[in-house]
């Protein structure tokens, strides 16, 4: 089976398997494992912030990072796909008591203009009060879309000359950095707090960190442990993670390559995939799904005619190009 339903199904690569079974471990909730503390340290340094937390999910990364610049009752802007908003299953009402509002964008793009007429100040004892914007590079539900850097800028302009903060939900912020140039460090000026995912297209079995000023990660590590995920001996998890950041970021371009081939074979425009993924429309997508399993092939669904397909370091040349094949037979 090729399996194009996610890049999160990637399994450790025997190279990864083995710096996990060397890894240097100790108890990371008593801040003694020195590869966490490396890990750590190693991706706030290529971002440019200060510190960053390990968690065992983006989602958690994500929900202590809003978190940090929401308060109870605040409000944070985002766009309407954005998987704060639509995949993390409410946790951020649930679990951290702020409300979201949306714009809109077919792209995932930042509309500044929606954005200002969404902005509310802190007005008194009626309206819910603007504390943050989040933006997501690469945009997961908006077929992997980049974010320009430029329109990130006006980003933290806007928050800037707003006074609130700026999220950024960069599960996939690799696959920007490879498929712009941009440097990690300009992707990380543009936020107070980040998240970001080893487990995507990196590769890893698990693992993401969130980002940001010393004092943001020391509150967010204790918020961790109350939500229950403080980790013991998780060195062999960062372990992977070190190893995805030495051996599987500049590979990120195979799948950019491979993901643009997939979309000819559909008879999609591969100008309009910027990366990773690739999202095109069919009559009938279960039905899709149905015949290309039996033809070998493991695609996915997101919606009642649209169909996901995602490349990763599991899906080499050779699949990508059996998996055309048989894509292009049945689309
Ligand atoms: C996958 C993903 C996350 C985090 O997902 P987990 O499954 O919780 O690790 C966050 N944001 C985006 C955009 C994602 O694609």
């Amino acid at each position: 089976m090729i399996d194009l339903r996610s890049d999160t199904v990637t399994r450790p690569t025997d190279a990864m398997r083995a710096a996990m079974a060397a890894a240097e471990v100790g108890d990371d909730v008593y801040g003694e494992d020195p590869t966490v503390r490396a890990l750590e340290e190693r991706v706030a340094g290529l971002f440019g912030h200060e510190a960053a937390l390990f968690t065992p999910t983006g989602s958690l990364a994500n929900v202590l990072a809003v978190a940090a610049v929401v308060a109870p009752g605040q409000e944070v802007l985002c766009e309407a796909r954005a998987h704060v908003a639509r995949a993390e299953l409410g946790a951020h009402g649930a679990v951290s008591g702020l409300t979201m509002r949306t714009w809109s964008h077919p792209r995932g793009q930042v509309d500044l203009a929606a954005v200002g007429e969404l902005f509310a100040p802190d007005l008194g004892p009626y309206f819910v009060q603007t504390a943050a914007l989040s933006v997501e590079n690469t945009h997961n539900f908006a077929g992997g879309a980049v974010l320009p850097i430029a329109d990130l800028h006006d980003v933290r302009d806007f928050a800037d000359d707003h006074g609130i903060k700026v999220h950024l939900d960069g599960a996939r912020i690799w696959n920007a950095h490879v498929a712009t140039g941009v440097p990690l460090a300009d992707y990380g000026a543009v936020a107070d707090v980040m998240a970001v995912c080893l487990s995507k297209g990196l590769g890893a079995p698990a693992g993401s960190l969130l980002l940001g000023a010393q004092a943001v990660v020391e509150e967010a590590r204790v918020r961790r442990k109350r939500l229950g995920a403080g980790m013991r001996q998780v060195g062999i998890l960062a372990a992977a993670g070190l190893h995805a950041l030495d051996h599987h970021v500049e590979r990120l371009a195979d799948d950019h390559t491979h993901a643009r081939l997939l979309a000819e074979a559909v008879g999609t425009d591969p100008a309009g995939v910027d990366t990773n993924i690739v999202a095109f429309d069919v009559a009938d997508a279960p039905g899709f799904v149905a015949r290309a399993r039996e033809a070998g092939v493991l695609v996915g669904a997101v919606g009642a005619r649209t169909i996901r397909l995602v490349t990763h370091l599991d899906v080499g040349r050779a699949d990508a190009e059996q998996a055309a094949q048989v894509l292009a037979g049945l689309a």
